[in-house]
């Protein structure tokens, strides 16, 4: 692999991609290997970056200089997650999902949208290109467990060294309809856990029931999701239809058996902050709600996870490149949380923009519509000459 003969095209290229089942409760390192041995050459650098268990990996694929510690304007990194959810029951699906299948104008398979189609497009340019032609990086960023909470892009974040410069702009290939988008909500989860004690139903004066406080953390997280439904910030502007932090209490786990007193209920809660608004302050505003209702009942509250929400200044020199190629004046804000919010508190300029429509993602049938896959690796093409070798 490596040589110029064994190059494939890009339809054969996400072909290949898509027939990873790279679910993100699966390794991904088999992609990870399959990409590692695609992209090898000399003058391009390739580094691993194993999770904690070894299970799986964050890919770079460094083509072009070193960056020093001085200033520096220019390189690109083009970033994208590996893994996909899962495919959920065949019988709702045309075609098998790890088979890429065309049809009607685009390619169906499952990440063909989010966002393998962008990692072809990416990894094909990095094969494409002649390091030695290039004054500035290009540096490719293929993350692990971004459908599970930016897991792999905040393993990134921790484990980079610091003393080596990343380029300073990227872009996040999330399906936005190549649509330039420079500011996301972010997604943080939460847990709260009321412990009880178990007993025979028929001696409930035994037990500790831990649903009936649960009940009553559910009825106070519902007021505050309707108070968080009537609060705008500044950029709730950018995001028509959801002006606000959105509060889901999603999922509830407890009891043993209709005739035993329940020992445990657990409550998962996500809320998606927008930029600009305090996160830690609205985490401690849901712990607050947890706190006030579950009265005499033992309750520990955890934080999971915290995707950052994201946002970078409309005078940001990506972001106008990306608007001058695709001749974009609007304001976009998308709802869900992306790698963008951790390589953001990097300190790297990142637009969302990438072929397909989120519209598709995480559902059957997922699709992208030929003519944007290619229309997008001619677009990348020309980003990748204006930041890297011009
Ligand atoms: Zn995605």
């Amino acid at each position: 692999m490596g040589a110029m003969s064994s190059r494939l095209n890009d339809k054969d290229l996400l072909a290949r991609l898509v027939a990873f089942d790279t679910v993100s409760r699966n390794s991904n390192l088999p992609i990870v290997d399959f990409l590692s041995e695609y992209l090898e050459r000399p003058g391009i650098e390739i580094i691993r970056q194993p999770n904690d268990d070894g299970t799986k990996a964050n890919l770079i694929i460094w083509a072009g200089p070193k960056l020093d510690r001085d200033a520096h304007r220019f390189g690109l990194i083009l970033s994208g997650h590996v893994d996909v959810v899962p495919p959920g029951d065949r019988d709702d699906w045309h075609s098998d999902p790890f088979v890429l299948d065309e049809r009607d104008g685009s390619y169906f398979g499952r990440g063909a949208c989010d966002m393998k189609g962008f990692d072809a497009l990416a990894i094909s340019l990095l094969a494409e290109i002649d390091p030695s032609t290039l004054k500035a990086p290009l540096v490719g960023l293929f993350t692990f467990d971004e459908e599970l909470g930016t897991l792999g892009a905040l393993h990134f974040a921790k484990h980079w060294p610091s003393q080596r410069p990343l380029p300073p702009h990227a872009i996040v290939g999330e399906p936005t309809s190549l649509r330039a988008v420079r500011m996301h909500k972010g997604h943080a989860a939460m847990r709260a856990t009321v412990s009880g004690k178990p007993a025979h139903s028929g001696y409930p004066h035994l037990g500790v029931n831990a649903i009936e406080p649960a009940g009553r953390i559910i009825v106070a997280l519902t007021e505050l999701r309707a108070v968080l439904e009537q609060e705008r910030c500044v950029t709730s502007k950018y995001f028509p239809d959801v002006p606000y932090a959105a509060l889901n209490v999603a999922q509830v786990v407890g009891g043993e058996a209709i005739n035993i007193v329940p020992e445990t209920c657990t409550v998962h809660i996500g809320v998606r902050a927008l930029p600009g608004m305090d996160s830690p302050a609205l985490a401690a505003r849901i712990r607050q709600a947890v706190e006030s209702a579950k009265a005499d009942a033992d309750v520990t509250f955890e934080l999971l996870n915290d995707s950052p929400p994201f946002e970078l200044d409309e005078s940001a020199l990506v972001y106008k490149a990306v608007c001058g190629l695709v001749d974009q004046r609007e304001t976009y804000g998308v709802n869900y949380a992306s790698d963008a919010g951790h390589l953001a508190r990097m300190g790297v300029d990142c637009v969302l923009f990438g072929p397909g429509s989120i519209d598709v993602a995480h559902r059957p049938n997922e699709f992208i519509p030929i003519k944007e896959f290619e229309r997008a690796k001619g677009l990348l093409r020309s980003l990748v000459q204006q930041m890297c070798v011009d």
